[in-house]
């Protein structure tokens, strides 16, 4: 996460193939952002998904972006 961005949410990850919120998850989820991605086994491209703050399953575009490397290790001098 940036420093500049908001809390979009989380990501976590499961060591099954269920990628199921779980109550855990669910309070988690409840708390911040409106994004949250659990990963199961075998932690592949079709073996994630995306929840709202409900843990409702929702639909999240995965976009190809290239960054600039100057402007990340700009935005990183910030955490650290
Ligand atoms: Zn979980």
């Amino acid at each position: 996460m940036m420093p500049n961005m908001s809390m979009a949410g989380s990501v976590h990850s499961h060591p099954t193939p269920n990628t199921n919120p779980s109550g855990a998850d669910l309070a988690l989820f409840a708390r911040i952002g409106d994004h949250h991605i659990i990963v199961g086994a075998p932690y592949n491209k079709r073996s994630w998904k995306c929840y709202d703050r409900q843990g409702k399953s929702r639909v999240l575009d995965v976009l190809d972006i290239e960054f600039d490397k100057d402007e990340i290790e700009d935005d990183f001098k910030w955490i650290i």
